[in-house]
């Protein structure tokens, strides 16, 4: 299936394609364009790679991840994301100062989670 390789193959912006956000298992994406202004200005002050752990999820991916039931990355406001070279607690200030509505920390797994859900701020550190 050639056709199935490139599909979302589209590059958004200078460092990003759609195809880093779709679903893995159906290749379906959703991208909020404030969630990918907000990653192009982060990946700009880093000058370095940033990694899209997980974008958008189908609720069948969602669920065989263990996501919550409302998750944001069910409807393209969610990113996890991965930074090398740096350490997670500055890659944290680096996006406090961007001011993504949601912030979780992984602390172990080493990726943080990045939203802009249209709701109040939330943080929160596993
Ligand atoms: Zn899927
Ligand atoms: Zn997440």
């Amino acid at each position: 299936m050639q056709m199935l390789n490139s599909i979302n193959n589209l590059k958004l912006a200078k460092y990003f394609k759609l195809s880093e956000f779709a679903c893995p298992c159906c290749k379906r994406v959703m991208l909020h364009p404030k969630l990918l202004a907000k990653l192009v200005e982060l990946r700009n002050i880093l000058e370095r790679p940033v990694y899209i752990n997980s974008g958008y999820r189908c609720s069948r991916y969602n669920r065989k991840v263990g996501g919550v039931l409302n998750s944001y990355h069910l409807i393209g406001l969610a990113a996890d994301i991965k930074v090398g070279d740096i350490n997670l607690i500055e890659l944290l200030e680096t996006c406090e100062n961007i001011d993504f509505n949601g912030i979780g920390f992984y602390e172990k797994k080493n990726f943080l989670h990045l939203d802009v859900r249209p709701t109040k701020r939330s943080r929160w550190r596993e």
